[in-house]
């Protein structure tokens, strides 16, 4: 017989279209790259990218090439762009999945230009300039002569000029400005060199909610599809969480003031209290760091995780619930009646960002569509 899962995560898909439909909203017309790495953000990629090419969405980003292929196989036949570009040994890959790199290497341009030169065809690229990321990308230094060898790789289309910003999640911050500046001067040189790129890109999801870039025609969100926060500022948005994680009580039980709780005795009950047993912990992509911090929904009701988390057990301090019994759902993530758990607000109180605690959490679990 197969075993229920103990913990599972319900991936709500019309919460998911409503963002994306919100995210056109702002897009004002551009066209949207819906980010589906690591496996959507927890989500799965394969029906959140099934779901928004339903919705309109033109072109898909990934990180690697594996992520690219079960895409391909689901029959997602929109362009798909690899951010972290391609590895010595996939080149044949990107081409027989039809494939586009973002491209900030120039001996990987050769060795594609090569085998598009084989197969007859004009192998799409996107050119990653880093404008002040400080990360990947050619820096602007070096784009006169990038742009001259490019120009000699006739098998390549330039299809694309990307950058990428630092501090879009800091409203007010002007580096963006800067950063768009410094990126407009990228496009006028490969401009002047002969290329017109089909798209140009710099958005995340934090920058297409509160930047306007009038040289840009396509916009990258992510997280924000899947109803996180892109930034501390951000928390008017109408933004629809996505995935709940559930849960529930495996056993109940009443001890005395003065008991100590889990591993290390982390926490002493400091009067008679009930203890819930759940069985979800660090193994199942629960942080140990949520122990004596986090909360749970029961009920509709925030509770408290006491004493330490647990490779498969979580504790809840449920005392003032007293109609809790076994079995009840608890949520540990999204939205339980009218009661939210909002990723950003947990992520916070363990030092991290929800993008974190959605990549952990959806990839350790059971995962169930609804919508
Ligand atoms: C992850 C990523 C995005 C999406 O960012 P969000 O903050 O999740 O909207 C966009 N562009 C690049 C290059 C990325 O790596």
């Amino acid at each position: 017989m197969d075993s229920l899962p103990a913990t599972r995560i319900e991936i709500d898909l019309d919460a998911l279209r409503h963002n994306f439909r919100l995210a056109g909203e702002y897009a004002a017309g551009r066209d949207l790259l819906a980010v589906v790495k690591a496996d959507a953000y927890g989500h799965g990629a394969v029906r959140a990218a099934q779901t928004l090419a339903g919705e309109g969405a033109e072109l898909f980003g990934v990180a690697h090439l594996g992520e690219a292929a079960p895409l391909r196989q689901a029959g997602i036949d929109r362009p798909i762009l690899l951010f972290c570009g391609v590895r010595p040994g996939e080149e044949d890959q990107v081409l027989k999945l039809r494939l586009t790199p973002m491209l900030f290497d120039l001996g990987l341009a050769e060795r594609l230009d090569g085998l598009a030169a084989n197969a007859g065809i004009r192998q799409p690229v996107h050119l990653k300039i880093d404008t002040g990321m400080g990360r990947v990308g050619f820096r602007p230094e070096e784009l006169p002569e990038v742009l001259e060898r490019l120009r000699q790789l006739s098998h390549l289309e330039l299809e694309g000029v990307v950058s990428h910003l630092a501090l879009a999640d800091e409203r007010d911050n002007p580096f963006s400005e800067e950063q768009y500046a410094c990126f407009r001067a990228c496009l006028r040189q490969v401009r002047e060199a002969g290329f017109s790129p089909r798209w140009v890109h710099l958005s995340n999801s934090a920058a297409l909610y509160s930047r306007d870039f009038p040289e840009c025609n396509l916009s990258r969100p992510g997280i924000s599809l899947y109803g996180g926060l892109p930034g501390p500022g951000f928390a008017d948005l109408d933004l629809r969480p996505v995935m709940h994680v559930r849960s529930s009580i495996a056993q109940l039980k009443q001890v005395p003031a003065g008991t100590g709780v889990s591993y290390g005795h982390r926490f002493t009950t400091g009067r008679p209290t009930r203890l819930a047993a759940v069985p979800v912990g660090y193994a199942d992509g629960y942080s140990r760091r949520f122990s004596n911090c986090g909360e749970v929904l029961i009920r509709g009701c925030r509770m408290p995780v006491v004493g330490t988390v647990c490779m498969n057990w979580t504790l809840v301090d449920v005392t003032d619930l007293p109609e809790v019994a076994v079995g009840d759902r608890v949520t540990f993530l999204g939205r339980d009646g009218d009661a939210l758990l909002r990723g950003s607000d947990l992520a916070a109180k363990i030092g991290t960002i929800d993008y974190e605690l959605y990549c952990s959490l959806g990839s350790h679990n059971e995962r169930v569509y609804e919508g």
